[in-house]
């Protein structure tokens, strides 16, 4: 590691022997030393026995002694804790050396000037380079930095330098030796020393490429299946669409027969002709608008969020299944509330999701008495944005199938595809909105979704 932080422990600061206890023993030695040959060196007066000077003296051997005991003691206590803080680090850094190598993430420490001064073996790996090619080498010139993406790169390092750091890391693009790229996933946190000191950034790395490919294949393939979906209730509608350009049709086809009688018959009445042209025209562009709301509700695109009024869309939304209902003489009741704040949507999605919630109300309402065939669409400021609510008469929804209703192809219908409210569900979430049931109390169910406002001094 760049910077290994000693333990601290009992041995001091340095991890070393402290010198205390060989000073304490020393003063001993010597005073004990010094005060036995100081009485030696005194001859004990005429007549007084050197008993008492023996006794001084083993006194102090046996001080001696018990002072070098103690401190032996003492040293032994310390060698002890020193082999035990030796041992513990050992086993630190083998622990970590193992982890190390058996890492798929990489590990990369660099200083606060972006100088990197560690790499893991499994950094290494990842990378292509070797550790010597790539410690010491300071930004700009970072080896696996993806050139075509530096700028990208050079803006995220500065924010990582910066601390700005988001939790769940940054995605970076970056080059192995071999010159192939992959995207890596970036965590990182600050490298703090023993003494506190913010001494650099240490960052896991972790190649995000295989997670990254399979997560675009997830995204295609559902807006795949929403294609799919819109195209199986394009496929229910394309009966009931085809009655309805029929009458457009029919009225140009009359329309330019009487024209062509009036040529034939060399008796023409120019403003009259001119008024059937312009009745012609308008039959065209309405046979037109069906194609065109049919065809922008099939496309598949990008989603394209904007301020929207939602009442707009549930009209048009009711337009397009409006002749489905009437074959299934369903009547469609609507209470708009006026004047709602706009909300931001992809219309086409909400416009699909109402269209899902229409058709299952129409569908749960196929077993009563037609008369009773009723759906209730209405708009209203709610509490957490706007709510529209389609409320139907039909069978309701029982406990069981409730507990399975969003998952997807889930459908209790011979023709169901069952995608419908997961997809519902999904566009919802998109919108940071709520769909949500509950059973009608004149019966059947209410199906509402909210969807958030934008504040008036936002449009
Ligand atoms: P599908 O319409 O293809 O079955 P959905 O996901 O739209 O797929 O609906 C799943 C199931 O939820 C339906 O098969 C039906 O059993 C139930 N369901 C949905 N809406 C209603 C409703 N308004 N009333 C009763 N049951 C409903």
């Amino acid at each position: 590691m760049p910077d290994r932080v000693p333990p601290s422990s009992d041995t001091g600061r340095s991890g070393k022997i402290g010198w205390r206890p060989y000073v304490l023993l020393l003063l001993l030695v010597v005073a004990c030393l010094g005060s036995t040959l100081l009485a030696a060196s005194i001859p004990p007066p005429s007549g007084t026995a050197w008993f008492p000077i023996s006794i001084l003296a083993v006194g102090e051997i046996a001080i001696i002694g018990f002072a070098i005991v103690l401190g032996v003691k003492r040293m032994h206590l310390q060698l002890e804790t020193h082999i035990n803080t030796a041992s513990a680090l050992r086993q630190a850094d083998t622990f970590r050396q193992a982890l190390e190598a058996s890492s798929t993430g990489g590990l990369r420490a660099r200083t606060n000037e972006g100088r990197i001064t560690y790499v893991s073996p499994a950094f290494c790996r990842m990378t292509g380079f070797s550790s010597e090619e790539l410690i010491g080498a300071c930004f700009p010139s970072i080896p696996y930095w993806d050139p075509k993406r530096s700028e990208s790169n050079l803006e995220k390092f500065n924010r990582a330098m910066n601390g700005e750091i988001p939790s769940n890391g940054l995605e970076v693009s970056m080059q192995r030796k071999n010159g192939e790229t992959f995207d890596a996933l970036v965590i990182e946190s600050p490298f703090i020393d023993a003494a506190g000191q913010h001494i650099g950034w240490l960052g896991a790395v972790i190649d995000i490429t295989e997670q990254k490919r399979l997560r675009e294949q997830n995204q295609r393939q559902y807006e795949r299946l929403q294609a799919t979906s819109r195209l199986v209730t394009m496929g229910e509608m394309a009966s009931t669409m085809a009655h309805e350009l029929n009458q457009p049709l029919a009225a140009i086809s009359s329309y330019v027969t009487g024209c062509l009688n009036q040529l034939n018959s060399n008796q023409l009445d120019v403003p009259e002709l001119k008024d059937v042209q312009y009745k012609i025209a308008r039959q065209a562009q309405r046979a037109a608008g069906i194609i065109g709301r049919v065809h922008s509700f099939v496309r598949r695109a990008e989603p394209h969020f904007g301020p929207n009024d939602l009442n707009s869309i549930v009209r048009e939304a009711i337009a397009l299944i409006e002749i489905s209902a009437i074959k299934h003489e369903a009547r469609i009741i609507c209470e708009l509330q006026r004047n709602l704040p706009l909300v931001s949507v992809d219309t086409q999605m909400i416009e699909q999701v109402i269209i899902n919630l229409l058709r299952n109300a129409i569908d749960a309402m196929s077993d009563i008495a037609p008369e009773k065939r009723t759906i209730h669409v209405s708009t209203y400021l709610a509490t957490g944005g706007i709510s529209l609510a389609v409320a139907d008469q039909g069978c309701g929804i029982s406990s069981e199938i409730a507990a399975h209703l969003f998952e997807p192809f889930f459908t209790t219908k011979r023709q169901g595809m069952g995608m419908g409210l997961n997809i519902c569900r999904t566009i919802l979430e998109l919108h940071h909105g709520l769909l949500a049931f509950e059973p009608n109390p004149s019966g059947g169910t209410i199906f509402t979704l909210t969807l958030r406002a934008i504040p008036l001094h936002a449009e």
